[in-house]
């Protein structure tokens, strides 16, 4: 049997002394993004520089005196758990504002956006090499931050949400076993599985192990290393419940696939419990083994669907209340609107909004938001013309282009012009006596009114509200 480390090799996590200082950093960077998330991350963390080392202390340089404070406030325990787990020899972090001078290496670049994060902080940490029987080194610390009581449960995920539940409430039942949550990033597949982990773990004597599929994979491949195979089978089908996130990552791998496939095999048949999330349904991995995809399907499918706007609001009102900030409606609405990917990113600009505020001391406003959230927002400008908006609606509804800007007022040219004025404001940044000119010249307090009498129809006509928003989705992709 061959077995593919070729690639993976270089990623491995082996904490060993010696180890490049870049690897480590890179390792360590990818797990805090994978812990604060993508916007919290890039705003503070990627100015971190790595300095010299000096017997167990390493110096990581920020540019700013600022940043040096936040950072070492915010993350500096963080920071200094993670160097010393990836790499033991390093005791203390110090945290500098660099000098002209400073020997420095350069900021990484991390991974983008799309690649791999590291999952939050429950991963199971590697076994010692010659582990004999370590079980308990499986089982699961788990993060207080993802539970059920702080998942916020609205249509998209509802079903996921309910299937979950049961799992944690009866593990290993007939029709929940195995448990596939699946759907695009950052929309709580993560989250749940944790939810489930701390409920079961609360409930008593059950042992849990959450594992990326990419540990998994990491894992698999350090035990063939280590001639440990054995120890690492008998740990993995020793457990109640295994978890494996974002499974997608095993597309390609023959081997660990094979060997995850054995292991799911032996705990199912044991009657433990499987939960695994993947970014897609199992009949639409394609790349993974066909029995494995059938036994993956033979349980419950349970999808999260993207957010709603209903959706993202109730997330965000119970984030900023949890936080203790007052955030207004307003602000809450406007992030709902203008950050619709997903819900890490959602968080992570909140998350900035309230540490601005607590740290300057002064309120949320609209216009602050603008402000703080400026790089967000400009990424978030999703780059729709009125032209566009114009063509497309006219097209769904069957009118001329012309009547756009025509001043005809029978309601089956002025109410699709409504919509397009809706989603102007919606969907560009442009204001709305800018709208009004690009509309025949029509005065802003037309577009206004366009505005809320669109969004009112919405809120009473369900079959209405689709329309748009199948045609505000199509203009946005
Ligand atoms: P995924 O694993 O699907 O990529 P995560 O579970 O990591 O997504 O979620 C990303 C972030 O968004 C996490 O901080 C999570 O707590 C938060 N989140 C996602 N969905 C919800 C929700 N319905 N309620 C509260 N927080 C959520
Ligand atoms: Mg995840």
């Amino acid at each position: 049997m061959t077995i593919g480390v070729d690639d993976d090799e270089r990623a491995f996590p082996q904490a060993e002394d010696g180890k490049a200082l870049e690897e480590s950093w890179l390792q360590i960077c990818s797990r805090l993004k994978g812990e604060v998330g993508e916007v919290e991350y890039r705003t503070w963390l990627t100015k971190i520089a790595l300095g010299p080392v000096d017997g167990d202390e390493i110096t990581l340089l920020l540019p700013t005196r600022f940043l040096r404070d936040w950072v070492r406030s915010q993350y500096g325990d963080r920071l200094s758990e993670l160097w010393n787990q990836v790499q033991p020899t390093i005791r203390r972090v110090e945290l500098q504002v660099a000098r002209p001078g400073d020997p420095v290496a350069p900021p990484l670049a991390l991974a983008t956006e799309d690649a791999p994060v590291a999952a939050p902080s429950i991963e199971v940490e590697d076994a010692p090499r010659s582990a004999p029987e370590v079980r308990s080194d499986l089982v699961t610390t788990l993060d207080t931050r993802f539970t059920f009581d702080t998942f916020v449960v609205g249509k998209p995920n509802e079903f996921a949400y309910a299937c979950a539940r049961r799992v944690a409430e009866k593990p290993s039942s007939v029709g929940f076993n195995p448990l596939f949550l699946y759907g695009g990033v950052g929309l709580g597949k993560t989250h749940l599985m944790h939810a489930i982990g701390a409920e079961l773990v609360q409930s008593g004597n059950v042992s849990v192990a959450y594992m990326s599929a990419e540990k998994f994979m990491y894992r698999f491949i350090a035990a063939i290393r280590s001639q440990s195979t054995m120890e690492f089978k008998e740990q993995l089908r020793s457990v109640d419940v295994l978890m494996i996130d974002d499974l997608q990552f095993l597309i390609g791998k023959d081997n660990t696939q094979e060997e995850f496939f054995h292991t799911f095999n032996a705990l199912v048949d044991a009657g433990r419990q499987i939960v695994v999330s993947a970014d897609k349904s199992p009949s639409d991995l394609s790349g993974l083994e066909d029995r494995l995809r059938t036994r993956l399907g033979c349980g419950m499918v349970a999808d999260i669907h993207a957010t709603t706007f209903e959706l993202r609001i109730s997330i965000l009102e119970s984030k900023a209340a949890a936080s203790g900030v007052v955030v207004p409606g307003k602000v809450l609405e406007f992030l709902a609107h203008k950050i619709t990917s997903n819900v890490r990113e959602l968080e992570g600009a909140l998350n900035r909004l309230i540490a601005h505020a607590n740290l300057f001391g002064r309120p949320v406003t609209l216009e602050a938001t603008q402000d703080v959230l400026h790089d967000i927002l400009k990424a978030h400008d999703r780059r729709v013309t009125i032209e566009e908006i114009q063509k497309r609606v006219a097209e769904h509804w069957n009118i001329r282009l012309t009547d756009m800007s025509s001043a005809r007022r029978a309601r089956a040219v002025a109410r699709p012009r409504q919509v397009a004025m809706y989603l102007a404001k919606q969907l560009t940044s442009r204001s709305l006596p800018e709208i009004g000119r690009k509309f025949g010249n029509r005065d802003h307090t037309t577009v206004m009114h366009a505005v809320s009498r669109v969004a009112e129809l919405m809120e009473r006509d369900p079959a209405f509200a689709e329309d748009v928003e199948l045609m505000r989705r199509m203009l946005e992709s």
